[in-house]
């Protein structure tokens, strides 16, 4: 199908597309890589009146690890731009292991890590990703700039408490303060598959292996991502234990609320959930001791 009749504008300065959005009132959509909008629009479940393409604003397509470690992931870095930076190989293992996860390598190409959480698809892998670390997002709009946690940015399945004259600029996760770890898992039907069931694991571990700081986030299991904190407490304080990480898997896949669909029963994406959960943990505990 054709998309509704719309009108585009491409903007040079988030002013401009800020005044464009204030315009559309409510009708109007920021257009980044387009992979998830514009097939919405193909099959006619979104009809923006206008759509503001921001991909001519400069200093929007920034991709950087500060020194001390903080990401600050800029609205147009694309899936790809993160799956091949060396920074981030280097320094963030969950983003590092999500990122060739995404979709396929031509949706990779164009679609954006900020774009995927404004979509806020409860099937979505970097929501996941930014939960765990603890991220939040910039957003700026007509009555100015401001951060929002990402655990606040989300309310439903498709749904943000973004302003509709609001454009997130940057997705922001903080500096760690331990030695970084973690992972990402997910189960997909076949290659390029939203999530059956996901799970992202970050960790911040101290000198004696202990876990400083922890972030669990499920995708796939629920209505939004899944803040799965029962779970991440359950280890912070502590080596990872083969006892430590059973209790945390239990919580974890305690705390999906999956349903059952063409993709697997509700009992089946719990039972994912806790082989993810073990699996990303013991692996996690396993380096910690090859290093020791
Ligand atoms: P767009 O499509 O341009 O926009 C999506 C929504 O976010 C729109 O409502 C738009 O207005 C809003 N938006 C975008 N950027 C901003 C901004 N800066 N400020 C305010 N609002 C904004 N995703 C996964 O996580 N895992 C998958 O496995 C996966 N598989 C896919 C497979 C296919 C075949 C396709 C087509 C998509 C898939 N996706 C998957 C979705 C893909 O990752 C999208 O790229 C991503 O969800 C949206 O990013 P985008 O830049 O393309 O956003």
């Amino acid at each position: 199908m054709y998309p509704s009749r719309f009108r585009y504008e491409a903007p040079r300065s988030l002013e401009e597309a800020i005044a464009l959005l204030q315009e559309g009132a409510g009708e109007a959509k920021v257009l980044a890589g387009g992979q998830s909008l514009v097939p919405l629009m193909k099959l006619r479940f979104a009809a923006p009146e206008l759509l503001v393409d921001i991909n001519n604003i400069p200093g929007l397509d920034q991709l950087q690890v500060g020194a001390d470690g903080e990401i600050r992931v800029g609205a147009l870095v694309r899936h790809r731009d993160v799956e091949r930076s060396p920074d981030i190989a280097r320094s963030q293992p969950t983003m590092a292991a999500a990122a060739p996860l995404i979709a396929d390598p031509v949706v990779r190409v164009r679609g954006t890590l900020v774009g995927s959480l404004c979509h806020a698809d409860p099937q979505g892998d970097w929501a996941a990703v930014v939960t765990a670390l603890g991220g939040r997002v910039v957003a700026q709009g007509s009555a100015g700039r401001r951060t929002i946690a990402i655990t606040d940015f989300v309310t439903g399945p498709f749904q943000t408490v973004l302003a509709p004259d609001e454009v997130v600029v940057e997705a922001v996760l903080p500096a760690p303060q331990g030695q970084v770890a973690g992972g990402f898992l997910k189960l997909e039907r076949r290659v390029g598959d939203f999530a059956t069931a996901g799970t992202a694991v970050a960790l911040e571990l101290d000198d004696a292996g202990r876990v400083a700081r922890a972030g669990i986030a499920l995708t796939g299991v629920g209505s939004t991502t899944i803040d799965a904190r029962t779970a991440a407490d359950a280890v912070v304080g502590q080596p990872l234990t083969p006892e430590v990480i059973g209790r945390a898997a239990d919580l974890a896949a305690e705390a999906a609320q999956p349903s059952t669909d063409h993709r697997g029963s509700a009992a089946y994406k719990r039972h994912v959930i806790h082989t993810f959960v073990t699996r990303i943990l013991t692996r996690v505990s396993h380096r910690a001791e090859e290093a020791a």
